[in-house]
């Protein structure tokens, strides 16, 4: 059943949600298109009371490392608790499947967790001071908070990628303003209350509704120490060069390649993992897996075997616990899929199955003869459209995964060790997953991309390491 909840939210500011929800942003159910809510669309008054809220709790450093620990753990206990209306929640507003919702869920409540253990271990290093002409001062560094952290996050994974923000950034005694996607923003203004629940005293988390907008007034505030961004890499070069003197994480796209070699030692796994990611939130995970390369001597079973998988795939309401996949995030977007598709073909692609649009949904479709040229391989495509491409040789399969201005993941199934090794150097990606596709994600691991897929890592630890500044401590 979809939830026939209607939810209204503010702005959370200093620990209160500020009702005023003038002019603001409607939130429908990506399946039945019926309101499941608004929220407040944000101009420079409200943003200033929020970095003012934000600022001024950071300046009052009242949490220690063990409160932080604490509080981190008591938030990730509640989303456990309700966690049935949250995923009920993620279906309705992002048309994410059932198990998918559920899935983010349980993700988020390890991030949650692992945000936690981290503040236990925040540590700096010794320095050796050894220098002709100096006595050997005894020095080293501490891990300091940056401050004020502008979080901005997308709507496929809203609470998950809310929460690999707000936990690293609470772990390391930094302040948070949030700004969720417009097109979902339900789920995560959910973390208000969850957070107030576990004890997080007033202004350390703030929320921001509001259209891309809000961007401007956050961007001009100077008293916001970093901007840790994910989303478009159009978005994503804006806030770097709006950021100034400012530290900047940027977690943007890809068109993630995964190459099959004629060795691989179970083929049949290799097909189910990438027709599963290929369509899983309807391709709209930024590794999700976009490109396949096949060696030329199992091209032909391959493809069989994925247009048999793919013909498997339950395709409807994404409530039900048995549909794979539910809607785009919107009918644009859908439009916008079609007509790459019908480009590809256009210039000579094949659809080998689906192809086809209806409302918001898109169904699951692979194209063969398809080409660098076009855009559903050199784009990000962020729909359920997969290319399979065959090859001779792994130089040719190394070199078309990285003719890409992308470089998130990849993924290379392969059984030789020479093609391993050479894969860990010659492959220009943010990770590489051997036997695995693009799309795995551990939450603990340290994530991100390089070229136009991003810049620095997320997984609490690392994201840890970007929201803190190294001081050095010199005794003399
Ligand atoms: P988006 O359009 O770039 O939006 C992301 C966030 O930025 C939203 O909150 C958006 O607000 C906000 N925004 C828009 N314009 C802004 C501006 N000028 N200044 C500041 N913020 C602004 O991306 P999306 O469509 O939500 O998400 C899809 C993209 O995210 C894909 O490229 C995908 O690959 C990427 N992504 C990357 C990762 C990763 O970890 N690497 C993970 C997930 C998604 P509004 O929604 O209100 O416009």
């Amino acid at each position: 059943m979809h939830t026939s909840r209607i939810f209204c939210f503010g702005n959370f500011v200093n620990g209160r949600w500020q009702r005023s929800i003038n002019d603001g942003i409607n939130v429908y159910n990506k399946y039945t298109n019926l309101g499941i809510g608004m929220v407040a669309n944000a101009s420079g008054p409200e943003v200033d009371a929020a970095v003012t809220s934000a600022y001024d709790a950071f300046n009052r450093k009242e949490l220690d490392s063990l409160q932080r620990f604490e509080i981190l753990m008591n938030a990730a206990e509640i989303v456990k608790k309700r966690k049935e209306e949250i995923v009920e929640l993620l279906v309705s507003e992002v048309g994410k499947v059932y198990k998918d919702a559920a899935a983010e869920t349980d993700r988020g409540i390890q991030t949650l967790i692992a945000s936690a253990e981290e503040t236990k271990r925040i540590s700096g290093s010794g320095v050796p001071m050894v220098q002709p002409g100096y006595q050997p001062n005894v020095a080293f560094t501490v891990r300091v908070p940056v401050g004020v952290i502008a979080a901005i996050t997308p709507f496929n994974f809203p609470l998950n990628l809310a929460l690999h923000k707000i936990g690293p950034a609470i772990a390391a005694g930094n302040t948070v303003l949030l700004k969720p996607s417009e097109k979902a923003p339900l789920t995560a203004c959910m973390l208000a209350e969850i957070f107030q629940q576990a004890g997080l005293p007033e202004g350390h988390l703030n929320i921001i509704n509001g259209t891309g907008e809000v961007g401007r007034f956050l961007l001009a505030d100077e008293r916001i120490n970093m901007f840790s961004f994910t989303g478009s890499p159009e978005v994503g070069r804006l806030i770097k060069n709006g950021s100034g003197i400012r530290k900047v994480t940027l977690e943007l796209g890809g068109n993630a390649p995964n190459i099959i070699h004629d060795d691989v030692t179970d083929l049949e796994r290799a097909v189910k993992l990438c027709m599963k990611n290929s369509f899983s939130n309807s391709g709209q995970a930024c590794i999700s897996v976009q490109r396949i390369y096949v060696q030329n001597r199992i091209y032909q079973e391959f493809i069989e075997k994925a247009s048999a998988e793919v013909s498997s795939l339950i395709v409807g309401d994404p409530m039900h616990d048995h549909t794979d996949i539910g809607p785009m995030i919107s009918e644009e977007a859908a439009k916008r899929v079609e007509s790459w598709v019908d480009e590809a073909v256009d210039s000579g692609a094949t659809v080998l199955i689906g192809g086809r649009r209806e409302g918001a949904f898109y169904y699951p479709t692979i194209l063969t003869d398809a080409d660098a040229s076009m855009k559903v391989v050199c784009e990000e495509v962020f729909g359920p459209v997969v290319t399979i491409i065959p090859y001779e040789t792994i130089d040719d399969a190394f070199g078309m995964a990285n003719d890409s201005r992308f470089g998130l993941q990849v993924g290379v199934f392969t059984s030789n060790l020479e093609i391993f090794r050479r894969a860990t150097t010659e492959l220009n990606f943010g990770g590489i997953n051997i036997n695995n596709v693009s799309s795995y994600r551990s939450d603990v691991m340290p994530y991100g991309g390089i070229k136009d897929s991003g810049l620095g890592k997320e997984g609490p630890r690392y994201a840890i390491q970007e929201m803190t500044d190294k001081r050095l401590i010199v005794i003399h």
